[in-house]
C-alpha cells in the first residue's frame, strides 16, 4: 500500500500519517521530521533547509526528491509506505512518479485531508511539539497528558518556528500555489481520495480506513 498525504499545513495529516503506518504496519516518511533531524544533528542539508524552514518557505526540489527516492528504497520500504509532506510541488510528484514506474510500480492513494484556511490558523497556534523526538501534539485537540510534556520521552513540548502565526500564512500561501495543484496530478492519475479534515481525529480515521479497505 503506497500512500501519498495530501492537506495544507496542519490539516492534520501527519497524525492521521502516523496512525496509518502503525495500524497497517508500514513506515511514515515524513520529509518534514528527515529536515528536522538533519538540522539537530548539525548535517550540511540540515543547515541548507533549516534556512528556507523558518521563512515558511519550500526547501529546494533538488535537495528534497533524491532523498524520499533513496528512503522508499529501504527494505522496510518494499510493501509500501506512507508519505507524509511530500510531494509538495508537481516537479516532486513527477520525480517519484518517475521513481516508481522505473521499479514497475505507482503510487495507490492519493488522500487529501481537506481543512478551510480559516480552521488552518485556529489550529497551528495550538500546535505543540517535542524537542527530542519530534511528536507533535496541539492544546485543545490533541493535548498531552502533562501540559507542556511529551508523553512518550517527558522532554518539554515547543511552539516550532515554522508554526507561528507570521509563518503560519506564508506557509498556506506557498500551499496554495505550489502543492494545492497535487490535487488535480492525483486525480488525473485516478488515486484521488479526499476526507473532511475538520472532524475528529478518530472519524477523519474512520474516513481513511473505510476508503483504503474498500
Ligand atoms: P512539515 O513538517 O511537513 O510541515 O514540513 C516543515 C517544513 O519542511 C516545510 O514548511 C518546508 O519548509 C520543509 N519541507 C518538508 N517537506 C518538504 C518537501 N517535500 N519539499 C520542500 N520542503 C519541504
Amino acid at each position: 500500500m503506497r500512500i501519498v498525504m495530501l492537506g495544507a499545513p496542519g490539516a492534520g495529516k501527519g497524525t492521521q500519517a502516523k496512525k496509518i503506518a502503525a495500524k497497517y504496519q508500514i513506515p511514515h516518511i515524513s520529509t518534514g521530521d528527515i529536515f528536522r533531524a538533519n538540522i539537530k544533528n548539525g548535517t550540511e542539508l540540515g543547515k541548507k533547509a533549516k534556512t528556507y524552514m523558518d521563512q515558511g518557505l519550500l526547501v529546494p526540489d533538488e535537495l528534497t526528491c533524491d532523498l524520499v527516492v533513496d528512503r522508499i528504497g529501504q527494505p522496510d520500504a518494499v510493501n509500501g509506505y506512507v508519505l507524509d509532506g511530500f510531494p509538495r510541488t508537481i516537479p516532486q510528484a513527477e520525480c517519484l512518479t518517475q521513481a516508481l514506474a522505473k521499479l514497475g510500480s505507482k503510487i495507490d492513494y492519493a488522500i487529501d485531508v481537506d481543512v478551510p484556511d480559516e480552521n488552518i490558523v485556529n489550529r497551528m497556534g495550538g500546535r505543540r511539539a517535542c524537542v527530542k523526538c519530534g511528536a507533535t501534539y496541539h492544546v485543545v485537540y490533541a493535548a498531552p497528558k502533562q501540559e507542556g510534556i511529551c508523553d512518550t520521552c517527558g522532554e518539554k513540548l515547543i511552539l516550532r518556528d515554522d508554526d507561528k502565526p507570521e509563518t503560519v500564512q506564508k506557509r498556506l500561501d506557498v500551499y496554495h500555489a505550489q502543492t494545492q495543484p497535487l490535487i488535480d496530478y492525483y486525480s488525473g492519475q485516478g488515486v484521488l481520495k479526499s476526507v473532511d479534515g475538520t472532524k475528529g481525529l478518530e472519524e477523519v480515521f474512520d474516513q481513511i480506513t473505510a476508503i483504503l479497505e474498500a
